[in-house]
């Protein structure tokens, strides 16, 4: 490509990345459009942001500068985190609420409820323009796809994390919130469901993923991200396709509890024991966390069976981290009336188990609704 076709197609691209972000006034890079100044109108164009603290990494603290992956999670209060990055202030009216001071590992159903169920309550106010949820990293995308599926707004809800805490070298939580707060006042996120902002990357909640311990770079998608968050500029360049917020059944205002959905992880010599145990604990539900295409080792199907002769529904899902499971495939699901996952993770299959529970017990119905979230 000669150098003058190159340089016009990147002042092209350059011209169709600040249309996306055009209507989003404060996004505009210091170059393109100077940063509002305080009192002017612009400031008044700001949008209101309400940032929910649960604790996590983001409100973490170590003993020195160089713990960057040991150190104490959820113990800086929101209002700290969000006075310690002046600039979020600049590109939004923003108002922390603690709501919980917890590690993500913690959060259970009770937690995942209070917390939906808060956040569709501030969605219905109409000086709320978005949410920025302060959230720890390990169990971040359960929730973002719980909320994806549950919320019944537009307005843009972005969870955001981090991976070192903010006291170590090279700690990402206050770019990442500065990121989210963009993302969460941009009308262009509008619509797309509930995000994930960490690393400059916007990811879906049905798709991201953690997938390593320790690396700034761990949140993915088998599909990508949605889209990027540099120099203060938000820029999108996929749409979710699976419907979510208000494209779905479930409304969090009507759920009051969520039944209880066991995940089994398939190994060599996995014992059938912990069907039985999930069984006698309540489970509605067991989703199978099985090997390659969600094979099941040839003792297990009879626990499996038994455990679906009883009610509980059966899910086969995979282990390996990606991909769809074919129904009828390794296993005849027709024959046994299981499920399959679809390409979900098994505990993000948990959760729409969980939701889907909630709407119908019918195999059949719960098939489709792996299908089409
Ligand atoms: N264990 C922490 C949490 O999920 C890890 C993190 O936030 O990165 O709360």
């Amino acid at each position: 490509m000669n150098r003058k076709i190159r340089a016009t197609l990147l002042s092209a691209a350059l011209v169709s990345a600040s249309l996306l972000t055009a209507t989003a006034h404060a996004q505009l890079a210091p170059s393109a459009q100077p940063a509002p100044q305080a009192g002017t109108a612009a400031e008044a164009r700001k949008a209101n942001i309400v940032i929910i603290g649960t604790g996590g990494t983001i409100a973490g603290a170590g003993a020195s500068a160089t713990n960057t992956a040991a150190y104490q999670s959820a113990v800086v209060p929101v209002d700290k985190i969000i006075a310690s990055v002046p600039e979020v202030s600049k590109v939004a009216n923003v108002k922390g609420e603690q709501i919980f001071q917890i590690g993500s590992e913690s959060f259970n159903n009770e937690r995942l409820l209070k917390l939906g169920k808060r956040v569709s309550e501030l969605l219905k106010q109409p000086d709320v323009d978005g949410i920025v949820i302060t959230h720890g990293t390990d169990t971040i995308e359960e929730t973002a796809y719980f909320l994806n599926l549950t919320l019944k707004s537009d307005k843009p809800v972005v969870v955001v994390g981090s991976m070192r805490p903010g006291t170590a070298l090279g700690a990402d939580g206050a770019l990442n919130l500065y990121d989210a707060v963009l993302v969460a006042s941009n009308p262009a996120s509008r619509g797309k469901g509930t995000l994930v902002v960490l690393n400059d990357e916007i990811q879906t909640g049905r798709d991201v993923t953690k997938s390593n311990t320790f690396k700034t770079e761990t949140f993915r998608s088998p599909f990508g991200p949605l889209g990027y968050v540099v120099e203060g500029r938000t820029l999108y360049y996929r749409i979710p396709a699976r419907p979510h917020t208000t494209q779905t059944e479930f409304d969090i205002d009507r759920i009051d509890s969520l039944p209880e959905v066991a995940v089994v992880y398939a190994y060599g010599n996995v014992n059938p024991a912990s069907i039985d145990a999930a069984v006698k604990n309540g489970a509605k539900a067991i989703v199978y966390a099985a090997t390659g295409n969600g094979s099941v080792g040839d003792y297990m199907v009879e626990p499996l069976k038994a455990a679906r002769a009883k009610g509980v529904q059966i899910v086969r899902a995979s282990r390996t981290g990606s991909g769809v499971v074919i129904r009828n495939g390794e296993q005849p699901d027709d024959k046994y009336d299981w499920i399959v996952t679809d390409d979900q993770l098994p505990q993000k299959a948990r959760i729409l188990m969980a939701l889907a529970l909630t709407r119908t017990n019918d195999s059949k119905a719960l098939q489709q609704i792996f299908w089409k979230y």
